[in-house]
């Protein structure tokens, strides 16, 4: 009887763990975002702003643009022609 209180026990702490665990992450998922926004931003683009193409002049999402010697282009034609 005492084995399986303990065993009881030993479960509902692994089962608590995991619950702080599987909140930690949720919270980190959601919340911290805007503050490491805050952080962040002046060192790099953000993900979703829009750069222009030093070449064609076309706008495009930073996150899909191709980054060559600190420079964003909007595709791998427009950087090789920048380097001709
Ligand atoms: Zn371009």
């Amino acid at each position: 009887m005492l084995r399986l209180l303990i065993f009881f026990a030993l479960l509902f702490g692994i089962f608590y763990f995991f619950y702080y665990k599987i909140k930690k992450f949720f919270i980190d998922l959601f919340t911290p975002e805007q503050v490491q926004e805050q952080s962040t931003k002046p060192k790099s683009i953000d993900k979703g702003e829009m750069v222009k193409c030093p070449v064609c002049g076309t706008y495009f999402p930073s996150n899909t643009g191709i980054k060559k010697n600190g420079k964003l282009y909007c595709s791998s034609e427009c950087m090789s022609k920048d380097n001709q």
